[in-house]
């Protein structure tokens, strides 16, 4: 994906084929499906939630590496933060993602940085999102499948 600097496409690879927290998790309390009919990503999100904190988070599912790497990028930025932080880094992360030239928050982005380059290919935002909005409607309770259309 030219656009994308060496050490981000790595990164990102390294997500693929590695995802982190790739699993259900059998405590779940939240979970929600999403899919991407653009590219046929499909993701399930499973949050187990105790006192507003997030103690558990994993996803399932299948995707092009962009959705992998930001789904496996996402379950490692919220696990173990409040419910509050997660939503404030979903922002940080929507922001980024979809407006281009829009001011950062590196505190909150840290590694997700890695994802800014893709806010370039209008057809790979929704497969970098999807994770995202999955996770938010876990996190809201809302149980319509998700949808990135
Ligand atoms: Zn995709």
């Amino acid at each position: 994906m030219p656009g994308l600097n060496d050490l981000y496409q790595e990164i990102l690879l390294e997500h693929n084929s590695k995802p982190r927290n790739f699993r259900e998790v059998e405590e779940a309390n939240k979970t929600s499906e999403g899919y991407n009919p653009l590219c046929g990503d499909q993701v399930t999100i499973y949050l187990k939630v105790i006192d507003g904190l997030i103690d558990d988070v994993g996803f399932q599912g299948s995707g092009c590496a962009i959705s992998r790497a930001s789904a496996s990028m996402m379950t490692q930025s919220i696990k173990g933060q409040s419910v509050e932080k997660a939503q404030e880094i979903f922002d940080a992360f929507h922001d980024m993602i979809t407006e281009p030239g829009a001011e950062l928050d590196y505190d909150t982005l840290g590694d997700l940085e890695t994802l800014s380059g893709v806010n370039a290919y209008p057809t790979r935002i929704k497969c970098a999102v999807l994770a995202w909005h999955t996770m938010k409607a876990a996190l809201t309770g809302d149980a319509d499948a998700i949808t990135t259309e």
